[in-house]
């Protein structure tokens, strides 16, 4: 079921990391509102992101709108951003869904892993973010998603640089808030359980069993349930929240 929020029509909203998974259904969902889609895709993938441009407009999207940059990479998220905000003005909302896991117990962890994890999870969110608080400062009705991930909460065994990188963007979730809310910028993290997508197909049968077993609601989640809350905290529909953390997990860790 798709919540409809009037006052998405039109807002120019970028997601990043939108070509697969959740950030993908964040995009339709949101063309589905009416809004302007602004979209990265990483160089090379300019084919892909021209069929996905396709796709949002056959949605319902205002305009769609493929920027080329790669979340740990601050000088293409800069010109893209610049680029993009002199052709079609104030970007007045974000998600911040980028991410990647390379999941290994702590005794085989690579440092180059680590490295990896956390620039791409954490680092990117903060640059990307930051690249746009100017224009932020001058716009109204700002909201901006972190997507998180309920390991952040709860570790996992594993999982020690991916949920490091998700705790730490909580961090930077509360402080922004806090930083930015006196200008009426908001700004809010999710953290989903265990959602249906390319990043869960890969994981062991067993793992996957483990966690259907502890989770109350008895189901994995799907990406449409995301991006329905994705689509509140974006809404004036959540104007009183912000620094705020909310689960989507089925119950997983209550
Ligand atoms: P997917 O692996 O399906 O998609 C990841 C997306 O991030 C892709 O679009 C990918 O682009 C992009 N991306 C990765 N690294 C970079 C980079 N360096 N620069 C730019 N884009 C990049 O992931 P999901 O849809 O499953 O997850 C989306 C978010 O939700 C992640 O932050 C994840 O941690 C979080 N999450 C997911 C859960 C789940 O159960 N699926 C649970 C909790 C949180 P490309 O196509 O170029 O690779």
């Amino acid at each position: 079921m798709m919540a409809k929020f009037e006052d998405l029509k039109d807002k120019t909203v970028l997601i990043t990391g939108a070509t697969r998974g959740i950030g993908k259904a964040i995009a339709l969902n949101l063309a589905a509102q009416g809004a302007h889609v602004v979209f990265n895709f990483r160089e090379g993938k300019e084919a892909i992101a021209e069929e996905i441009k396709k796709e949002i407009i056959a949605a319902g999207a205002s305009n769609a709108t493929p920027i080329m940059f790669d979340v740990t990479n601050s000088g293409q998220i800069k010109t893209a951003i610049d680029t993009f905000t002199k052709e079609h003005g104030a970007i007045t909302g974000l998600v911040n869904n980028a991410g990647m896991s390379k999941d290994q117990m702590v005794l085989r962890l690579k440092e180059e892993d680590i490295s990896q994890t956390i620039d791409t999870n954490l680092k990117g969110s903060i640059l990307v973010t930051s690249a746009l608080s100017r224009t932020f400062l001058r716009a109204e009705n700002v909201s901006v998603v972190n997507i998180s991930s309920v390991v952040g909460l709860m570790g996992n065994a594993g999982q020690i640089a991916y949920a490091a990188s998700k705790a730490g963007m909580l961090g930077f979730t509360k402080s922004y808030a806090k930083e930015l809310s006196s200008r009426n910028v908001r700004c809010n993290a999710i953290c989903p359980g265990f959602i249906e997508t390319d990043m869960t197909e890969s994981l062991d049968e067993k793992v996957k069993e483990a966690y259907l077993a502890s989770i109350p609601l008895n189901r994995l989640g799907n990406v449409e349930e995301v991006a329905n809350l994705v689509n509140f905290l974006l809404s004036r529909a959540s104007s009183y929240i912000t620094g705020e953390v909310i689960k989507i997990d089925g119950g997983l860790y209550i």
